[in-house]
């Protein structure tokens, strides 16, 4: 897409957008009107919209947010803290749309007419399962609609009807490999974080034989799709028919260049019911611009590596505890979810910064492991103790003031 194109993409966005009381108010705060945006430097004053902000919306305006409108045709949930849960509005354009991208992208990692789907996202009361659906009777595939759980059926199944494309959550696409599925060509992963740990991928194909397609996806339940890999498997190329993805520095919400670590924020393109403006999703990420193959650009190398809602600075480099658990789900005898980030003041002065993680010390190739830290967290620890016993405690441990 070309700058113009985008930036008319925005423009008519925005003017959509201000039609809601609730994009309405938030502009009238800080005092802008949609005219005011001529360019995309000027976007960069549209006011962020947080979770927060939705949740407020739609205890105010109990129980649709001021979002629905008589053209919505499907009513979706999704869990929110403080409010229980969320709806998803779709009109019949939204579904269409959706239809189309998700089919796109589908055919984007070789699924063609011939193959049987077998579909283990829920379908119930949540979105996932019948997007995958819409999506594979959309480019006349063939779908068994299985919903989640049962690794006993979805094996048979999967070996008895020939199944070709599983589209799983990562996890249980391993399961039911692990269990004996096998035939397939093709895994759309999606739901959990995936190619953004290390070796995860690999493992999840050697359940199958190793010679698979293993693409992952990237969705948000206020946003909808956001990216998804190819089958080169280069990336998440962002949906950018649907969604135009920034990434912020998130203490000072400035834009950040291509390859910086920063938080995702999405502004819907294509949204009918219930659209959303620079929404700030806390999960972070890189995006470059590199042509791949498959003639797709715009590329969250690493997917989502991590959260934003917590970041300390140790030698003067911005520290994402969250990333660690997502380096550590890599190392197979260390527990990413038990470890904790000390940060302390060295003799003259400078930070000290130290990891401590749960796990079996022998098991761990320490140098290859302190070289991923450092590449991933731009920074490398101090020291690194790995113990076998951890006491539950805060995540960081800052001693330094
Ligand atoms: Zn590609």
């Amino acid at each position: 897409m070309t700058h113009d194109e985008l930036l008319e993409k925005i423009k008519r966005q925005i003017d959509y957008c201000y039609e809601f009381r609730f994009y309405r108010e938030m502009f009238d705060r800080v005092g802008i009107k949609p005219q005011d945006v001529k360019s995309i430097d000027d976007f960069w004053n549209v006011p962020f919209t947080t979770r927060k902000d939705l949740v407020d919306a739609f205890k105010a305006h109990s129980p649709f947010g001021g979002f629905f409108s008589k053209d919505v045709v499907r009513i979706n949930f999704t869990p929110v803290p403080g409010i229980g849960f969320m709806p998803q509005l779709f009109t019949k354009h939204d579904l269409q749309s959706r239809a189309k991208s998700v089919s796109s992208w589908l055919r984007a990692i070789g699924v063609t007419e011939d193959d049987i789907v077998q579909n283990t996202f829920a379908y119930t009361f949540y979105p996932a399962g019948s997007m995958f659906h819409d999506a594979v009777e959309e480019m006349g595939a063939k779908i068994i609609p299985m919903g989640p759980g049962n690794t006993e059926e979805q094996v048979r199944v999967m070996n008895e009807y020939g199944v070709t494309v599983l589209a799983s959550n990562p996890s249980f696409a391993l399961h039911i490999g692990q269990a004996g599925g096998k035939g397939i060509r093709v895994l759309a992963a999606g739901g959990e974080p995936f190619s953004s740990i290390e070796g995860y991928r690999s493992r999840v194909k050697e359940a199958f034989g190793g010679e698979i397609v293993a693409a992952d996806y990237y969705g948000l339940a206020e946003v909808g799709r956001v990216a998804a890999e190819c089958r080169n498997e280069t990336g998440l190329h962002v949906f950018e028919d649907f969604v135009h993805v920034e990434i912020i520095d998130p203490e000072s919400a400035q834009p950040l260049p291509d390859g910086e670590r920063g938080e995702i924020v999405v502004t819907s393109l294509d949204k009918e019911a219930f659209p959303i403006l620079r929404f700030r999703t806390s999960d972070l990420s890189t995006i470059i611009h590199f042509p791949c193959v498959c003639g797709k650009e715009r590329t969250l190398p690493k997917g989502v590596f991590g959260r934003t809602d917590e970041c300390h600075k140790a030698k003067g480099v911005k520290l994402y505890p969250s990333q660690i658990a997502f380096i550590f789900a890599g190392f197979p005898g260390l527990s990413y979810k038990e470890f904790q980030v000390i940060l302390t003041k060295g003799p003259l002065g400078a930070d000290r910064f130290t990891i401590r993680v749960k796990g079996a010390p022998n098991a761990v190739d320490r140098d290859r492991l302190i070289a991923k830290l450092k590449k991933e967290l731009r920074i490398a620890p101090d020291d690194l103790e790995i113990v076998e016993d951890l006491k539950t405690g805060p995540r960081v441990i800052d001693e330094r003031f």
